[in-house]
């Protein structure tokens, strides 16, 4: 795949913004999530009110919003962002983040937002990466939505072991005391954007310290939502 400045990252053809990334028929043509609930993001058949899971055990964090599921094309950009450095990609799909955030306060009532955090990585991975990826997309849509965006608001403060191998349990013990907040909290809107959100347990363990620390709402922003 070409990474020429001004063509659209899927189809090569010329871009008549050159910041957008994508041409207008490949973002349209992005596959949409099925019917999910507005809270948890995970599927549901009834889209304005939260599903029986949320009901039963909702999540610490008040809505989520993503633009599809874990899949192609979306996955593969999302795996060059991350893994090949590819900083270029991070304004392309924060503005696809952009336009489902729009559209999604278009249907339903949001609070609107008092700041923006990002899920930090842990410093050394950070170094070996050389940039956080949610960073990135979080800086773009707070200069777009001219909404405040506290780079340093969440610090990892313990290396965690990657989440893959381990069950729900584990993975909520892994993240203990993994956080520190580190701004004012009490009483703000708060967001939190990640890119890919699978079980949660990540966004989740910072909801429940912002919301320990008095927040008022908190949303997710995400990429992709899976399981
Ligand atoms: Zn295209
Ligand atoms: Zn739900």
């Amino acid at each position: 795949m070409l990474t020429i400045p001004g063509l659209c990252w899927l189809c090569q053809m010329p871009l008549a913004c050159a910041k957008w990334g994508f041409c207008s028929c490949c973002a349209k043509a992005l596959p949409t999530p099925p019917p999910c609930c507005p809270r948890c993001g995970l599927p549901c058949a009834w889209t304005q009110s939260p599903c029986g899971r949320c009901l039963q055990k909702p999540p610490a964090w008040d809505a989520l919003v993503f633009v599809t599921d874990y899949c192609p094309p979306l996955n593969l950009l999302i795996h060059r962002f991350k893994f090949n450095a590819t900083v270029a990609l991070a304004q392309a799909l924060a503005r696809l983040m952009l336009i489902s955030v729009l559209d999604a306060r278009r249907h339903s009532q949001r609070q609107k937002p008092d700041c923006i955090v990002s899920v930090p990585l842990h410093s050394r991975r950070a170094w070996r990466r050389g940039f956080n990826q949610s960073a990135l997309l979080a800086s773009h849509l707070s200069h777009w939505l001219q909404c405040e965006y506290l780079p340093q608001g969440i610090r990892r403060i313990r290396a965690t072991h990657t989440q893959h191998q381990l069950n729900a349990r584990m993975r909520r013990n892994n993240l203990k005391g993994a956080f520190r907040v580190d701004f004012p909290v009490a009483g703000r809107h708060i967001i939190i954007v990640d890119d890919v959100v699978t079980t949660g347990s990540t966004v989740a363990e910072i909801a429940r310290l912002l919301k320990k620390q008095g927040a008022a709402t908190i949303q997710v922003w995400c990429l992709c939502r899976t399981l």
